[in-house]
């Protein structure tokens, strides 16, 4: 499961990818804090998995 470290008190925060795209909102079980795990705000995070996720698929010559 992806995580995002909090932006107040960096724990680790899993969710899931289906979370991001329905636009939920999370709480910090440490600090509290909201999170929105928007698509918008996080595309660099899914971007960067896509990408590794790529270049897995190069390395294991995989279609
Ligand atoms: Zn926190």
């Amino acid at each position: 499961m992806p995580s995002i470290p909090c932006p107040q008190c960096k724990t680790n925060i899993e969710f899931n990818v289906h979370d991001i795209f329905s636009e939920k909102h999370f709480t910090c079980l440490n600090c509290n804090v909201n999170i929105s795990l928007s698509y918008q705000e996080n595309k660099d995070i899914l971007k960067n998995a896509h990408e590794q996720l790529e270049a897995l698929k190069d390395e294991l010559d995989i279609d």
